[in-house]
């Protein structure tokens, strides 16, 4: 089952688009299963969780930070993390730049935007996400690298308002692309597109869909 979901996914997707297979809640087993179908990013919102997996399954696997994560515990995946999905604040980014460094790595991120109308939703709007790129702070940071940004939609079936909320993502994409122009941070990655909204946020300028239950099945 999961390999012939993965299969259908890609087949839809443009070749440009990757694919996040966002494997929390599930077993071991199944991820397994994927990896066997060439499926190499995994995402996953816990820590813990998250560690747990890496140390069962192949080293090759990159794994992506999908959830919130507080910053007492990004010690435990600097050493392996691919990409860190949800940066939300400065205070996080410090922490991530730090760990980074104990392990000379450098960690890529994402900023997180708010752009659902759901007021539990975590992540920046502009301005907050401005003021954290001027600082001095994020200027002098040598192990973390800013990729791009990442968000979620509202819980709805309004396309309308679903499609809305991935426009105003990518113009923040394209504002933090003109505000960082430096090495350390090269601005590609769209990560925005769940099982229900992938096909929309594809249309509206994704290129990284972090899929789960339409691979893995219900949570
Ligand atoms: C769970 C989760 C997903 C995947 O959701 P599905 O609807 O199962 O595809 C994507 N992104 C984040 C941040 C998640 O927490």
């Amino acid at each position: 089952m999961v390999s012939a979901n993965i299969r259908k996914i890609l087949e839809e997707i443009p070749p440009h688009v990757k694919l996040v297979a966002v494997s929390k809640t599930k077993p071991v087993e199944l991820i397994q299963e994927a990896y066997e179908t060439g499926q190499r990013a995994f995402g996953e919102n816990k820590v813990q969780e998250m560690v747990g997996k890496y140390e069962q399954l192949p080293k090759d696997i990159e794994w992506h930070l999908i959830g919130h994560l507080q910053s007492n515990k990004v010690k435990y995946i600097a050493p392996f993390v691919h990409l860190i999905h949800a940066v939300d604040s400065l205070k996080l980014l410090e922490v991530i730049n730090r760990e980074a460094a104990k392990n000379n790595r450098v960690i890529k991120c994402l900023l997180q935007f708010h752009i659902a109308q759901e007021e539990t939703k975590f992540g920046l709007d502009m301005d907050e996400a401005r003021a954290l790129l001027n600082s001095d702070s994020f200027k002098s940071m040598e192990n973390v690298s800013i990729e791009g940004v990442m968000g979620m939609a509202s819980f709805t079936e309004e396309e309308a308002q679903i499609r809305k909320e991935f426009r105003v993502l990518k113009s923040f994409f394209e504002e933090i692309k003109s505000e960082i122009r430096n090495s350390k941070s090269e601005i590609s990655v769209l990560s925005f597109g769940m099982s229900g909204d992938y096909k929309i946020a594809i249309e509206e300028g994704s290129n990284m869909i972090r899929v789960g239950s339409s691979i893995f099945g219900g949570r």
